[in-house]
């Protein structure tokens, strides 16, 4: 037999036989010298790794992302270097709330992250298909998922604990409206746009800065599901999402994106009506039209769903130079989290895992040792610098200009809380047609419905500050009073959570 042929232990020894285990007579007791048995056992009951506490449940494809308009006025990255470059990506989707065996189909945003494989190390954007977020501080961040989860007591998703920290956290209202419009169920991954959400840093060759945002347009359109069609869907087909993309890429049919920025230079920040760091906001598009960048294409699927997507990891700390972080709270928080949950749960060395590592940039890092080190260490070299012995030094010229900052230190919001409820408002009233509101209004009702009277009247009360028409529907859907959920929206928020409380 040839030896590509032959089946081997983890070690490479060939095995004889792969069918009985290793017995004293036919009947048994299996012997404990059956390491072939032992081994294979032992390699299984590990098989599983931590899933991810958000986005568990997920389908990815590689591609590649190509310049089509000059933007070296704004940015210096490499990647954006010239109209025509492409340089290779690869590209999660996701739900959030759900576990790993969830139904691509749930009311939930989708994680829409982008790792470019750039000449200049990794470049990860982690977004969503949302252009907002529920919170604006990362202090919230695990109460918030907590609340989307299962309750500690059933084990059943909870709509007490849903829209009871919603409804004494305003600033989601912005996020919840987008999640109970029908883009909160999109058909298919491939029919949906993906955010950046958060403002970035540009910073071009002469030391310039813009905050800006992405978007990625989806060039399918977008389509979404009715809660009907997502309901039949999440019985029938769970993994429809993840199937529709895998489907369409091996039959040819690549899904692509049109990339749209929003640049702002650094310096108009200061002055806008609001402030452009905070996540539960977008940029109008009348004041920030968005620009046409580049166009993504995913052509080619994982060989290994485990290797490639369940072990990939996105860093929203991944920059490349010419490209930074904002000041956004949400985003900083972020800038932690991510590379640590990828430390927990793929280990020190999850930047070695073939899917994680930079493709066109050469890794040269003193970082050593630890568990699963599966390259040569940097071998003989120095593990230290600064160090004489011509090892990887510093490059002065990628360095980012520096920020002002000022203020005294302190647990401060935003200073601009009672706009919370102008851009839903306008989502509400301006963009949404009659049929996105009635279905609005249904997919509310819907949930709401299941939490108890104190907490419909309160969220009612939030949605009524948005628009009245907005508060009175649901009241009536869900079967609260109105002029209660009236009296409850003019309080202040402490005044109405004394008022709602048990
Ligand atoms: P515009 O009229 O210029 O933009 C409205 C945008 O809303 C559209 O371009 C589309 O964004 C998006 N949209 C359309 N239908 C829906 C829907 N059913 N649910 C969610 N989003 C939808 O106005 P403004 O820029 O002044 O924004 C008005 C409101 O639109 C905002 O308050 C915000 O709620 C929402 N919005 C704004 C976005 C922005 O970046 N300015 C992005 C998305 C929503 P797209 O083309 O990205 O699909």
């Amino acid at each position: 037999m040839s030896d590509t042929k032959r089946l081997t232990s983890a070690f490479g020894a060939p095995v004889a036989e792969d069918q009985h285990s290793l017995t004293a007579g036919p009947r048994g007791p299996v012997l404990m010298q059956d390491v072939h048995l032992l081994e294979k056992l032992g390699h299984f009951d590990r098989e599983r790794i931590p899933e991810r506490v958000v986005h568990a449940k997920g389908a990815g494809a590689y591609g590649y992302f190509e310049v089509t308009a000059d933007v070296t006025m704004y940015t210096r990255a490499a990647l954006f270097s010239e109209v025509g470059k492409k340089t290779d990506v690869f590209v999660r989707f996701s739900t959030v709330g759900g576990e790993k065996g969830s139904a691509d189909a749930e009311r939930d945003p989708r994680g829409f992250a982008v790792k470019f494989y750039t000449e200049e190390g990794n470049y990860d954007l982690a977004g969503n298909n949302t252009p907002v977020f529920f919170i604006r501080d990362p202090l919230k961040f695990p109460d918030f998922i907590h609340t989307q989860k299962r309750n500690p007591r059933t084990n059943l998703k909870d709509p007490d604990m849903f829209w009871d920290f919603l409804s004494l956290t305003p600033e989601s209202v912005h996020q919840v409206t987008v999640l109970f419009s029908d883009r909160g169920t999109p058909a298919t991954y491939r029919h949906m746009n993906g955010y950046s959400s958060h403002s970035y840093v540009w910073t071009n060759a002469a030391g310039e800065q813009f905050y800006v945002q992405y978007h990625f347009k989806t060039d399918q359109g977008i389509r979404n599901l009715t809660a009907a069609e997502a309901d039949e869907l999440k019985a029938s087909d769970p993994d429809h999402a993840t199937r529709d993309l895998f489907e369409a890429i091996e039959r040819g049919d690549s899904p692509s994106w049109t990339l749209e920025m929003q640049i702002m230079p650094v310096a108009e920040a200061e002055a806008y009506r609001f402030d452009v760091l905070d996540i539960t906001k977008v940029w109008p598009h009348a004041d920030y039209p968005p620009i046409v960048v580049g166009k993504l294409v995913l052509d080619r699927n994982p060989e290994n769903y485990f290797a490639e997507v369940e072990q990939s990891a996105f860093n929203p700390s991944s920059f490349v130079p010419g490209i930074g972080p904002s000041a956004d709270k949400m985003l900083q928080g972020r800038l932690f989290s991510y590379h640590d949950t990828h430390l927990h749960r793929l280990g020190a060395n999850y930047h070695l895992i073939p899917v994680n590592s930079p493709k066109h940039a050469h890794e040269a890092s003193y970082q050593r040792d630890a568990a699963m080190r599966t390259d040569g260490n940097g071998g003989g070299g120095p593990n230290y610098w600064p160090n004489s012995f011509g090892a990887p030094e510093p490059d002065a010229s990628v360095a980012e200009p520096g920020v002002a900052l000022a203020g005294p230190t302190g647990r401060t919001p935003y200073p601009h809380e009672n706009d919370d409820f102008v851009q839903p408002r306008a989502l509400f009233r301006d963009v949404m047609t009659d049929e996105d509101r009635d279905h609005l209004i249904g997919n509310i009702v819907g949930h709401l419905s299941g939490a108890q009277e104190r907490i419909r009247l309160r969220q009612c009360a939030i949605f009524y500050k948005v628009d009245p028409e907005y508060g009175t529907r649901v009241a009536e859907g869900v079967g609260v009073d109105v002029a209660e959920v009236a009296r409850l929206a003019a309080m202040t928020d402490d005044e109405r959570a004394t008022a709602t409380s048990r």
